[in-house]
């Protein structure tokens, strides 16, 4: 049944890691390693079953493969999944152990944040295996990789607009935000700063007061944020959000957004949203200025280098759109097919034979 799950989209790996003393339960899942070693963050999650632990790994892996293809990363796609409550789980054992899985595929997986994880878990992990990302900046780290993702999310909306509008400005635009919590703060920061009007909503009142108080957004309930009359939807809290019921309430041309998994069925709600006329930007590329960054990392962090390769989100969507015009798909469906003909290509490429020493010559 799991082989059969594997062979579904040809998974490498799947690596089953329990520790008693610690009581360690977790998963990781190598999707695909074609373009380099796998990174893909761990998710601490309270899973209601251990099949559906195997079902999300698997699922974030492959996406990660796709995030880290299109955007040009010479990285595989793996995840973790942790099984546990992250609020009491934790400890230094924990993630020591898990630090000695992750260092026992030697440089196959390398890991970093996700949800219900942190810099100081990272840290953790650290002492265990090189094979991290996010640690602490003392560590020379990017540090948090919020505001270099909203920096990305901002490059693809202007690329975006382009396509919506005819011109890249973002000046006199109105932006729907869902969710103003660390990437959509920032992105609001860029975007004010271009002459945006903001519109907000988020379940946390501070939030929401800080976007009104630095950047004069307007702010609107959680429920009327899909039907505002607006100009750009950006969806920053959760996925599932564009579905049967909110497609028909928007009233905007495009979308562009950090969530992830921002459609509910990918298929079924990206034809609505064409068929809407409404211009959806693959939430995959849109939002990966975090992995970009956090992947600097393994260069030796700079912080220079990392800013101009998510500044070239913009040259990437610009790819995506004429993929997707001159094959008459959707932008997520180019942004798919230009991540699957890199590793398409590179999988040729590295079929050619090329020497390694295997051992000594004598002298
Ligand atoms: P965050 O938790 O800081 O912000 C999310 C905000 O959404 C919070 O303020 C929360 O109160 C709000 N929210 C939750 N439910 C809501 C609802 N029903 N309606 C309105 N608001 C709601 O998270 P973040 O780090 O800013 O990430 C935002 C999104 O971007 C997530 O989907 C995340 O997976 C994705 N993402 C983040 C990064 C990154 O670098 N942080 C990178 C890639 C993708």
């Amino acid at each position: 049944m799991i082989f059969e799950k594997m062979a579904q989209y040809d998974y490498e790996q799947l690596v089953f890691c329990h520790d008693e003393t610690s009581g360690l339960k977790a998963i990781i899942c190598i999707h695909d390693t074609t373009l380099g070693p796998a990174l893909g963050g761990c998710r601490f999650w309270n899973y209601d079953s251990e099949e559906d632990a195997i079902v999300d790994v698997m699922r974030l892996a492959r996406g990660m493969t796709y995030k880290n293809a299109a955007a040009g990363l010479n990285l595989g796609g793996a995840k973790t999944v942790v099984i546990g409550d992250p609020k009491t789980d934790k400890s230094e054992a924990f993630f020591r152990a898990l630090g000695r899985y992750i260092n026992s595929l030697d440089g196959r997986y390398i890991t970093a944040e996700d949800v219900g994880t942190t810099v100081e878990d990272m840290d953790m992990i650290y002492q265990e295996t090189p094979y991290v990302c996010g640690v602490s900046e003392s560590y020379g780290s990017g540090g948090n990789p919020s505001p270099m993702t909203a920096l990305g999310v901002y490059y693809a909306m202007k690329r975006t607009a382009k396509e919506a509008f005819g011109d890249d400005s973002l000046d006199g635009k109105t932006i729907a935000v869902q969710g103003v919590g660390n990437v959509a703060y920032n992105m609001c920061e860029f975007l004010h700063e271009e002459g945006a009007k903001l519109i907000v909503a988020d379940i946390n009142e501070e939030a929401v007061q800080r976007a009104v108080d630095d950047f004069g957004a307007e702010a609107v309930s959680v429920d009327d944020i899909y039907s505002v009359d607006a100009d750009i939807f950006a969806p920053c809290a959760l996925g599932g959000i564009l579905n049967d019921k909110t497609i028909p309430a928007l009233k905007v041309k495009m979308v562009c957004g950090s969530a992830n998994n921002q459609l509910l069925e990918e298929d079924k709600h990206g034809q609505m949203l064409k068929e809407r006329d409404i211009m959806y930007a693959p939430d995959f590329v849109v939002n990966s200025g975090g992995v970009i960054n956090v992947a600097d990392e393994l260069e030796g962090y700079n912080r220079e280098r990392a800013t101009k390769k998510i500044k070239g989100i913009y040259d990437q969507m610009d790819k995506i759109f004429a993929i997707a015009k001159e094959q008459d798909i959707l932008p997520l469906q180019a942004a798919e097919h230009l991540a699957e003909s890199r590793i398409d290509t590179m999988m040729r490429v590295h079929s050619k034979y090329s020497a390694k020493p295997k051992r000594q010559m004598k002298q």
